[in-house]
């Protein structure tokens, strides 16, 4: 479904359909489940919920299309659209700044070699290699992070993978009387290359979200996720394994 666009609309249909069973009002109803879909079935994350469409038949709940007629002003009685519209509004709550998977790592004054911020470096495009670590950053690992299986898998089940590779590669260090471990910066360009092609092979790579940064506006818009799936994830960082760290230099 998330390759085969025609398996993909016959979900979306039938996603369509039960959404308009359930809100009567037809203005509503089109608004959260167009007709015409906005974007591929899933290529977005999916709202597990179970009465959030409910809600929109209560008279005193809305919604509304930015889209067509965009917010021009927050004013002291609420909010206005373009085409003049004013929304009376006592509480407004923004969900607009969902800065996911690097945004926290970027709030952070993390600093590399020569004093880098890692936010500078990260600043046009992420870069990682293995999506554990990241070149002139040393004996720095993160886990669950950008350019790892992490939104496209089970939390628990990618963090202990990658934390016993992590283990694995510390102990090799000590065995061998290394202290120093930084990835090569041409393994890294490969990685966040193949990451974003992974991506564009199913409908979420096509698809401005969070997943690929397209929600916050200046972010640059690459694939944060490695879509590749668990089995091959664990095939490639064990191959670095059992090939002895070929992708850092170790000292
Ligand atoms: C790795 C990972 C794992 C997660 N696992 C789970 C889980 O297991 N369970 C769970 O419940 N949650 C999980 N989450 C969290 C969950 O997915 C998010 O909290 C949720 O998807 C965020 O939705 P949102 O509507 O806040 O953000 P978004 O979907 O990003 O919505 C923000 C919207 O604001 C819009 N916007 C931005 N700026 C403007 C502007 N200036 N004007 C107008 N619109 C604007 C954007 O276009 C976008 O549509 C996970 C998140 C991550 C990163």
């Amino acid at each position: 479904m998330t390759r085969e666009l025609k398996a993909n609309r016959l979900a979306y249909n039938y996603w369509h359909d039960r959404i308009h069973e359930r809100v009567k009002d037809e203005r509503k109803a089109e608004l959260l489940a167009p007709k015409e879909p906005p974007h591929p079935f899933g290529a977005k994350r999916l709202s597990l919920e179970q009465d959030f469409y409910d809600h929109f038949c209560r008279p005193n709940v809305d919604v509304i299309d930015i889209k067509t007629n965009p917010i021009v002003a927050f004013e002291p009685n609420g909010i206005r659209q373009q085409d003049g519209t004013i929304h009376e509004l006592d509480v407004i709550a923004l969900a607009t700044g969902f800065d996911s998977i690097t945004g926290g790592f970027k709030n952070i004054e993390i600093r590399g070699l020569g004093g880098e911020k890692l936010s500078d470096k990260w600043k046009m495009g992420t870069y990682t290699y293995l999506g554990m670590t990241t070149a002139r950053f040393p004996n720095m690992y993160f886990t669950y992070g950008p350019q790892g299986p992490t939104a496209f898998s089970n939390g628990p089940s990618c963090n202990e993978l990658q934390a016993d590779w992590m283990v694995s590669l510390i102990e090799s260090m000590k065995k061998n009387g290394q202290t120093r471990i930084d990835p090569k910066e041409e393994n890294e360009m490969n990685w966040k290359t193949m990451v974003n092609e992974l991506a564009l092979k199913g409908v979420r790579g096509h698809t401005d979200s969070w997943y690929n940064g397209a929600n916050i506006p200046g972010k640059p818009r690459e694939a944060l996720n490695y879509a590749g799936g668990i089995p091959a994830y664990i095939k490639a960082i064990s191959l670095e394994r059992d090939e002895q760290y070929p992708g850092f230099d170790l000292q």
